[in-house]
């Protein structure tokens, strides 16, 4: 589905496209239409499901055109975030004209404070130095009409929690507030429901659950065999649709070569091609035209294609994140699915680190010869 069937406006659907997204990521699919009606939600997402731009996205929608006044407020625990989401504010806002500013702790406060005379619409900032600006009367947050709690659990682990109620204090209390967090214990709920009124709540699966139904195997194979490895398994067992993992865009590249070589058919998509070449990658895909998928991490992120038979890993991820990531693109409601990963002798180390924080060894299958 494309970002402009979220509802989103025409600026934001291009801004996204300009970031090279093909598709959104199941949280903004299920957060951006939420938001975007003005609900209150409490978002349980991870860093790496896309979730800053599931909020800032709608966010700068329902802000529209500038106000002279501060009326969008995302907290932050770190500085690092708060740059992030501030860059990311202007990444998804590049064809509106909002202006945003970063406020944290750590550095002089004057180039702030310049920032924000000549106006700020969305305030990206930490708890301490948010409250330092507001008492020294730099900043004004009374006509604040959206307000976002951004990796509220560490916030709390940091001991942000009466800064926040202190500064909840200043908000109006007509507004929409936006909690995002990885885990949702007693306090986090009990945050939001100080905060908010019949908030939704929207949630992905956590990176860390491997996906139940998939059945996982090893196969070890030197380097230079894997092309034929992978022309073997597809010739063997049928496979349709299948996502195969490469770790580069070049790996990509050289694979799309050697199984056209064979006549093997297959899609790519990595973030060196254009945006049109990779919306026909999807498109292919998704309908069927090609049964095979050939794609990067990142790249892969946005991918909503359903029944996934296979993943293949043809290049190993070297965290386990990123593998259980992969690994639950497959799992079909029916069947289940099969995440077959390739494990040259250098990649053995990355096994054992899988291997070890998933507390289970992963079958391995030798074919000698094929
Ligand atoms: P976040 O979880 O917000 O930290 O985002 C993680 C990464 O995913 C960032 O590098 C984003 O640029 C990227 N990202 C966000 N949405 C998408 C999307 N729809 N398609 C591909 N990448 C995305």
């Amino acid at each position: 589905m494309p970002f402009s069937q979220l509802g989103l406006q025409p600026e934001l659907a291009r801004a996204a496209s300009a970031a090279n997204y093909v598709c959104p990521t199941p949280i903004q699919s299920k957060a951006i239409p939420v938001i975007l009606e003005g609900n209150d939600v409490v978002g349980a997402a991870q860093t790496g499901t896309g979730k800053t731009a599931a909020f800032v996205l709608p966010l700068l929608q329902r802000l529209a055109g500038p106000a002279n006044k501060t009326r969008g407020l995302i907290l932050t625990p770190t500085r690092e975030l708060a740059t992030q989401v501030e860059l990311a504010v202007r990444k998804y806002g590049r064809f509106l004209k909002l202006r945003s500013t970063a406020i944290y702790g750590g550095v002089s406060q004057r180039l702030q404070e310049q920032a924000l005379r000549k106006g700020v619409d969305v305030l990206v900032a930490t708890p301490g130095r948010l409250l330092d600006l507001i008492q020294q009367r730099c900043i004004d947050i009374t006509a604040v009409e959206i307000f976002v709690l951004d990796e509220a659990d560490r916030m709390l682990d940091m001991g942000f929690l009466p800064d926040i109620q202190k500064l909840v204090k200043s908000l109006p209390k007509q507004r929409q507030t936006i909690l995002f967090s990885a885990t949702m214990p007693q306090e986090i709920r009990d945050l939001a429901r100080s905060l908010q009124k019949n908030s939704v709540l929207v949630e992905v699966a956590k990176h860390q659950e491997a996906p139940a139904g998939v059945e996982q195997k090893l196969y070890p194979v030197p380097s230079h065999l894997k092309s034929d490895l992978l022309a073997h398994l597809i010739s063997r067992e049928p496979m349709n649709p299948v996502l195969v993992f490469t770790r580069t865009k070049k790996g990509a590249d050289r694979l799309h070569l050697a199984l056209e070589n064979r006549g093997i058919k297959a899609a790519r998509i990595h973030s060196g091609l254009t945006q049109r070449e990779r919306q026909e990658a999807m498109d292919g895909f998704r309908q069927s035209r090609y049964p095979m998928l050939i794609a990067t991490d990142i790249a892969a992120r946005g991918i909503d294609v359903q029944n996934i038979s296979h993943v293949i890993n043809y290049d190993i991820p070297n965290n386990t994140n990123d593998y259980i990531h992969r690994i639950g693109r497959t799992g079909r409601a029916d069947k289940g699915g099969v995440a077959c990963t390739f494990v040259c002798p250098e990649d053995e180390v990355f096994v054992r680190g899988i291997e070890r924080s998933r507390g289970e060894k992963i079958q391995r299958v030798r074919l000698d010869d094929f």
